[in-house]
């Protein structure tokens, strides 16, 4: 016999805060299709497309909202799409540009990496919102370094072996692709640690789909720990009202955000538009604060914009730019203490 049970009816904010979990399940995983939503011919692509796709297609659809339709140079749409240059194999490059498999090895635990001396970074999650064609971790083992809640005690017994070390930063894949349930429970645990005063979330997750900026999220603020996310966004066309307004919503409810970007070969590799993405990111209440140098990972060389080149469009952004609106050009170097300011001299 059928029991008596009561349904409890979900509410607004429930579907509020699931929303974006409905979002990525839509997510694009065709480049074809892709190309059709933006109603682009792909015989008449000045390009063509990488047929051997080890690094999947994924964007969302709230992301290919803000792509120019019939536009096949459109600066959002190229940080997503495989083109055939990924499959050329450029010297200098490898699938480990920054050494973390032996910084892995070095903490000797899943998804766990001390390469900075106060601070250091844990693999939350082992999968993104979206595939950005640049991203330095495409080749990264994620599978082999999924750390799970059984790992986070071997995680605070590092830390307390580490008394130096001041600060965690989630990071992944996603580290916003857990769910809210998971983030509460970590923030928890980290919270335990005395030695530990900041969490800095470095997420692409909100720029792609805001919807992620849910009740339960703001609601890490509350933490006695100091609350910092990190936004990656690269070009001003991936601002639009709905990131802004989450981005107020998790200003107002406490947390320090700030940007870092990428600079890009045919995205945003132009003083031009790096001066308006820093306008419009402080307008959104986001502080612009490294441009990085590309990191050589196999299949992105295309994106490289040269140390010359950087300069240039540097110098001119600092004269374009208030002090405060102008990013550190920074480059990440295998086994360097600290990012390394870009040699503005060269
Ligand atoms: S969201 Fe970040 S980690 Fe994920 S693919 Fe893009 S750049 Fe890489």
């Amino acid at each position: 016999m059928i029991q008596n049970v009561q349904i409890l009816p979900r509410n607004e904010a429930y579907w509020q805060d699931n929303e974006w979990k409905k979002l990525l399940s839509t997510a694009i995983r065709d480049p074809n299709e892709l190309l059709r939503l933006l109603e682009l011919d792909i015989a008449e692509l000045p390009y063509q497309l990488d047929k051997d796709q080890s690094f999947k297609t994924l964007v969302p659809l709230s992301f290919v909202e803000r792509m120019q339709k019939t536009d096949p140079s459109d600066p959002l749409l190229l940080q997503v799409l495989p083109l055939s240059e990924e499959s050329i194999r450029v010297s200098g490059y490898s699938n480990d540009p920054l050494g973390e498999s032996t910084a892995l090895a070095q903490t000797g635990m899943a998804g766990l990496l001390h390469k900075y001396q106060s601070r250091v970074l844990f693999m939350l999650a082992t999968h993104c919102a979206v595939n950005c064609r640049y991203c330095f971790r495409r080749e990264f083992p994620y599978q082999e370094n999924r750390a799970s809640k059984q790992d986070w005690h071997q995680l605070a017994t590092y830390l307390k072996k580490n008394p130096q070390i001041n600060e965690v930063i989630i990071s992944g894949g996603d580290p916003l692709a857990v769910n809210d349930a998971y983030l509460v429970e970590f923030v928890a645990f980290i919270e335990q640690i005395p030695q530990i005063i900041r969490l800095r979330i470095h997420t692409r997750l909100p720029v792609v789909i805001p919807q992620r900026v849910t009740s339960k999220l703001l609601s890490l603020t509350k933490s006695r720990l100091q609350m910092v996310m990190v936004m990656h966004v690269n070009h001003p066309n991936e601002i639009d009202d709905k990131f802004t307004s989450a981005m107020h919503k998790l200003a107002q409810a406490g947390f320090t955000l700030l940007n870092q970007s990428t600079l890009l070969k045919g995205i945003n590799d132009c003083p031009k538009i790096l001066s308006e993405l820093s306008e419009v990111l402080f307008s959104a209440k986001v502080t612009p604060y490294y441009l990085h140098m590309l990191d050589r990972v196999n299949g992105a060389a295309h994106f490289a914009v040269s140390n010359k080149d950087a300069n240039v469009i540097y110098k001119q952004l600092q004269a374009n730019l208030a002090g405060f609106l102008v990013p550190k050009l920074v480059q990440e170097k295998s086994g360097e203490p600290n990012k390394t300011l870009v040699d503005l001299t060269i």
